[in-house]
């Protein structure tokens, strides 16, 4: 196997909540491969379960950050480059869209509520990009979580599509804009894994059972797939790759169609 080796390199992971987080599944592959880490996390109440999470992670930065909040976002900026000057790359692991806009019909989406899930799930990525490019080294990588529903439709899934799709297409422009300083951008795009955010999809056990059959691996994705494409895209093994959405997903969004069982 080879090893990815990311000693001396240093990392802002955003967006964890517990240690089911796809943030984490991705930090605990860059501190395994030797990264020191920084985090955010959206409120005070999250601070507790990401000390537990980096306990043995000693040197390890954390900042609030709601990314709705430009005077945290900008805070938590400054703090870094106090403390370290420069960033080797950045996670962004961040969506949220209210709960009202997945149960209904996309069609009766409220202003309001397209807005916040546009905001929080993909503007946050051209903000966050903007206050940490003076930090980035030249070789730094971006990578943010994307799903199959920014290209196809996943009922349900409704405004949180269409953030996907705005976010998919941020990747691209930002690449182009960043590419010039030797900056990556990309997207991990998951298949269904069981955390806080999936929950909050309606009938997203169904989705995930059903997954398994379709795909052609015959199964779901782990944590740890994910956390390894992420480690890959951020690390040197991918410096030819910027601008790109890439499937971690059995290779579910290859189907065409289905034949039925016999
Ligand atoms: P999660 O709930 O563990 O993580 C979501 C994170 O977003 C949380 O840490 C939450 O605090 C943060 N967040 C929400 N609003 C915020 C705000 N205003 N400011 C700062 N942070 C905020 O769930 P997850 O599934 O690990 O989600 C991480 C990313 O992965 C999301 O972009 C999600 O859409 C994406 N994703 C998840 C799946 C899946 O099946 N779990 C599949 C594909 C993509």
């Amino acid at each position: 196997m080879i090893k990815i080796d990311l000693s001396g390199k240093r990392y802002l992971v955003m967006g964890v909540a517990n240690k089911r987080s796809l943030g984490w599944a991705i930090a605990e592959q860059l501190r395994d491969a030797g990264a020191e880490l920084a985090f955010t996390y959206q409120a005070e109440r999250l601070r507790t379960e990401l000390e537990k999470l980096t306990a043995d992670m000693p040197g390890t930065l954390l900042f609030q950050c709601d990314v709705t909040d430009e005077e945290e976002l900008g805070a938590a900026f400054s703090a870094l480059e106090s403390s370290w000057g420069v960033l080797d790359g950045i996670v962004h692991a961040i969506a949220f869209a209210p709960r009202a806009a997945m149960e209904g019909r996309y069609l009766d989406t409220t202003r309001d509520d397209w807005l916040t899930a546009l905001e929080i799930s993909a503007y946050s990525l051209v903000s966050v990009a903007r206050k940490a490019e003076p930090l980035l080294t030249d070789q730094a990588g971006i990578v943010t979580l994307s799903y199959y529903a920014a290209e196809k439709v996943v009922p349900k899934y409704n405004v949180m599509a269409i953030a996907k799709s705005a976010l998919e297409a941020s990747v691209r422009y930002l690449a182009y804009e960043l590419g010039s300083k030797g900056v990556r951008v990309n997207a991990v795009s998951a298949g269904p894994v069981r955390t806080v955010a999936a929950r909050s999809i309606p009938g997203f056990v169904k989705l995930f059972n059903r997954f398994a059959e379709v795909a052609p691996l015959g199964r779901n994705i782990t944590h740890e797939e994910v956390g390894q494409l992420g480690l890959f895209l951020l690390s040197p093994m991918s410096t030819g790759i910027t601008g790109e959405v890439v499937y971690v997903d059995a290779g579910f969004h290859t189907m065409g169609m289905e034949l039925p069982s016999e």
